[in-house]
């Protein structure tokens, strides 16, 4: 068995390095070792993975990823007063944790490590959703995306048709990931604690996506029906110049009513309409 350095509690690492959280980083900190290692072993083998975490704070989830077996952890943190504190555990675990003082949002997290590259991270809620879409532009370059969202974001990455959560964010991580709801976490789980619940999600990116579609059209015709979801698509893709019809979609249908693979025949039936225009 594999013995790890005596590392000492997170509480002590937040008094020494001064972290008294700040809401406009999303800092919500996970203390309980047993929850961080939990979401380590559901980001599966990491022996020969490269980790890319966002937002290691105080390094809860950092150490559980080390001590998981994972070969190399890139951590990329906005705020400076936590590099100090992840250097000691970087320390702890030679040439395994590499820290990069940046704003995620920023950064293409394909250049910080070789593939295979697996994220993993407690997301700050602020900038959750733009980070998740930013990777899913190149979702088939990551094995693998375990990630913590507010619960709402999370029932909307998983929702399925005919339910309210259901919607374009649905439509975009269905359609170039398999995605699933590991469990959820009550908000006295963090310190402090958030106004809501959590969940941790895990996204693993499909070699296909679901169904034909080019990316933009796909994501105008989603947003064209969810822009108006009250109305029948008859209606709400009218703007778009197509008629549900000319795809064999019932015109009264709504937004939510349709499947991934339905919107990719509407992104695939606008795209023949575009070629057909005139100039
Ligand atoms: N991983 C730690 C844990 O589980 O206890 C901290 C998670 S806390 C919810 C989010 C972390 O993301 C904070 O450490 C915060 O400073 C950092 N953060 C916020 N915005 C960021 C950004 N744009 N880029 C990188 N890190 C960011």
């Amino acid at each position: 068995m594999t013995a790890f350095p005596a590392l000492p509690p997170l509480r002590d690492v937040i008094a020494r390095h001064g972290l008294d959280t700040r809401r406009s980083l999303g800092q919500h900190f996970l203390l309980d070792l047993n929850l961080t290692d939990r979401i380590a072993r559901i980001a599966g083998d990491l022996a020969g993975v490269s980790v890319i975490e966002v937002g290691p704070g105080p390094g809860g989830l950092t150490r559980s990823l080390l001590e998981a077996g994972a070969s190399r952890v890139v951590a990329v943190e906005k705020d400076p007063r936590c590099i100090g504190a992840i250097a000691e555990l970087a320390a702890a675990f030679p040439e395994r944790l590499e820290i990069i003082e940046a704003d995620a949002l920023e950064v293409d997290a394909r250049d910080l490590a070789p593939a295979p590259r697996k994220i993993v991270a407690n997301l700050p809620f602020n900038v959750a959703t733009p980070l998740l879409l930013q990777w899913l532009r190149d979702a088939r370059d990551f094995a693998q995306l375990t990630l913590m969202f507010q619960k709402e974001v999370a029932d909307r990455l998983v929702a399925e048709a005919h339910t309210s959560a259901y919607g374009r964010l649905s439509i975009m991580a269905q359609w170039l990931c398999q995605v699933r709801r590991d469990f959820n976490v009550d908000a006295r789980a963090f310190v402090p604690p958030p106004r809501v619940a959590s969940t941790v999600v895990t996204l693993v990116p499909r070699d296909q996506p679901l169904a034909p579609a080019e990316r933009p059209l796909l994501e105008t015709v989603t947003a064209a029906a969810f822009g108006q979801r009250r109305k029948m698509l008859r209606r709400s893709l009218r703007p778009l110049g197509i008629d549900p019809v000319s795809a064999d979609i019932d015109p009264t249908l709504r937004a939510e009513d349709l499947s991934v693979e339905d919107f990719c025949h509407l992104a695939r039936v606008l795209a023949e309409h575009r070629n057909q225009e005139p100039g």
